[in-house]
């Protein structure tokens, strides 16, 4: 038995070792449905774009000196990988027979080889170890972590994965798998995989560098997800006491299902809206069952992901079903695509290229991509007759931007009056806080929008410069820094002042560690994972607001806010 720690999320997983992490290609046959066919085309052209790439970066770096048939020997690869008999044959291949790219790639490869055995020309009949050098490339592109993931089958119970890294879109494609849970050498507490992991209920342990290469295939191991412990081949005593306390953190989750249809008011009266976070149309269960007063934060992204993009009659649909089935506001948030979230899990080369936390990401992107943005304003204010719709932006840095998107709005609204399609005209408009300008200048967002939203991941990922998704820096995560915490103070100020709500819908507003001192810098509204939602109902229902508010703002201005951290570790132990 030996130990190895790494940033822990969630609670505790007991499963046999699924590691993913191997070196040499492993190709298994997939059968695709009729739905699955073009996103796969797509992964393969993908995976062939970045093999050529590579080939001609290696090509255009060569030294001066060296011999000029390599740069013709790495021409050639290049002019294979657009040769249609190698790739228009291997697409015709996966859409003719539904099968996974590996599959059709490697069928294509042993034709061709047979083709050139039958030459009678030994030069020419060589040109055969070509075709195996490129095709090895191209397997070597589709055989990133990602893609493994996604050929693998459906027969995971209990499992846990052992994987170099997950992306959001990867992490969406485990919700039917049934895993136990999760472990990787790379990610941050706050990443969107995270954050996913804890709405799929799956313990993990992120961040835990050279898992992949200390655990083996088949190893018994437990997660302690809330130390970030893993227990490689534990004995069976440790085995029972960590089935024990899953057995406790079960009955307790039972106890506290008594306060759903509790109000969330204070001991001295404060009365507090818990909303809940939902990424996909079957999250709105959870928000259901665990009696949130509305949904805070719809990540509508997540519908994009793995396949083809929904069109606005799916998301109206979608966005309809949101608006009837729950019972109380619907905060549909645009599309935050980009950064760590891609469509395809980030296995474009887009991603790797430019600093991407920092660019065209979110309302950015949706002002550069009216094509992308429209169809989904268009799609929430048809749904906007359908419950308490309200629209939110993400990632606003300049009042200009907003400006844009408000203009935007009043054009769609123009033109479905003109083709007599029903909307509310005065749905509610609000922004995401997460740029610390935008924070900065809260007051003058708050005079153009109906309500703001603080997005604390980003917030404390742009204010303290760490990226969120890198765990060498994840050390540096601190929720409880002076200037996040004013940050939040002054945006909930702003929107006191304008007469504006203010709600929370970061990962600290689902930490009941942090409901008190929340409560104290004045929040009323915390949107939240359903699963935490009763924990941080029960917090509340603790808490005298009066004299945790004097605390927390004079603690704004102390050097040391180690009352602040007791309060936080305090809340977590009871
Ligand atoms: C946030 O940044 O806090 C937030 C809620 O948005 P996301 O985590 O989806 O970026
Ligand atoms: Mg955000």
């Amino acid at each position: 038995m030996f130990l190895l720690s790494g940033t822990g999320i969630g609670d505790v997983a007991i499963g046999r070792a699924l590691v993913l992490d191997r070196d040499e290609i492993e190709i298994n046959l997939r059968h695709l449905t009729e739905d699955e066919v073009e996103q796969e085309v797509i992964r393969f052209r993908k995976a062939v774009s970045r093999a050529r790439n590579k080939l001609e970066s290696m090509r255009d770096e060569l030294p001066e000196h060296a011999p000029a048939e390599l740069s013709a020997f790495l021409g050639a690869h290049v002019l294979m990988l657009e040769d249609p008999l190698l790739i228009d044959q291997t697409i015709g291949t996966i859409r003719r027979d539904l099968i996974n790219a590996e599959v059709a790639l490697r069928r294509q490869e042993e034709s061709l080889k047979q083709v050139f055995d039958t030459i009678n020309d030994d030069y020419l009949r060589s040109k055969k170890n070509d075709i195996a050098q490129v095709v090895e490339r191209v397997q070597t592109e589709l055989s990133s972590n990602s893609s493994q993931l996604f050929a693998l089958s459906d027969e995971l119970d209990d499992r846990i994965i052992v994987v170099n890294d997950l992306t959001p879109a990867d992490t969406v494609h485990f919700r039917n798998k049934h895993m136990a849970g999760f472990i990787t050498n790379l990610g941050g507490p706050i990443s969107h995989t995270a954050i996913l992991a804890r709405s799929l209920k799956l313990p993990a342990v992120v961040g835990l560098h050279g898992a992949g290469r200390l655990i083996r295939d088949n190893d018994m191991l437990v997660i302690d997800g809330r130390t970030g412990t893993v227990v490689v081949a534990p004995g069976e005593r440790i085995l029972q006491q960590y089935r024990q306390r899953r057995e406790h953190a079960e009955k307790l989750y039972a106890g506290l299902k008594t306060l759903r249809e509790v109000p969330a008011i204070s001991e001295d009266n404060v009365r507090v809206a818990l909303l809940a976070n939902i990424e996909l149309p079957e999250d709105i269960d959870s928000a259901v069952k665990a009696g949130a007063d509305g949904v805070g934060l719809y990540r509508t992204e997540f519908m994009f992901m793995n396949r083809e993009a929904p069109d606005e009659e799916e998301q109206y649909a979608a966005y309809s079903d949101a608006a009837v089935r729950i019972n109380g506001s619907v905060t549909i948030r645009t599309l935050d695509l980009g950064a760590d979230k891609q469509v395809d899990g980030g296995r474009s080369d887009a991603y790797s290229t430019v600093n991407p936390a920092l660019g065209l990401r979110a309302v950015r992107l949706c002002l550069s991509n009216p094509g992308l943005f429209i169809p989904q304003l268009r799609a929430i204010l048809r749904a906007s007759v359908h419950g308490n719709i309200r629209i939110m932006i993400p990632m606003l840095s300049s009042l200009n931007e907003l400006d844009q998107v408000l203009e935007l709005v009043r054009e769609v609204k123009n033109t479905l009056s003109r083709e007599c399609v029903e909307f509310r005209p005065d749905i509610a408009i609000g922004g995401m806080i997460e740029v610390p300008a935008a924070a900065v200048a809260a007051d003058l967002f708050a005079r153009k929008l109906d309500f703001l939203s603080l997005g604390t991941n980003d917030l404390i990922q742009y204010t303290l410069a760490i990226d969120r998704v890198d765990d060498e820096v994840n050390y540096l995560y601190d929720p409880l820094h002076p200037a996040v915490l004013r940050l939040i103070r002054h945006t909930i100020e702003a929107g006191e002042n304008q007469g504006i709500p203010v709600s929370m819908c970061g990962e600290m507003a689902g930490d009941p560690g942090y409901t008190q001192l929340l409560l104290g810098l004045g929040l009323r509204e915390f949107s939240m994972d359903p699963a935490t939602l009763l924990q941080v109902k029960r917090e509340v229902l603790r808490t005298r607001v009066t004299p945790i508010t004097d605390t927390t703002r004079k603690s704004l201005y102390d050097s040391d806010n180690n009352s602040l951290r007791s309060l936080v570790e305090n809340a977590r132990t009871h």
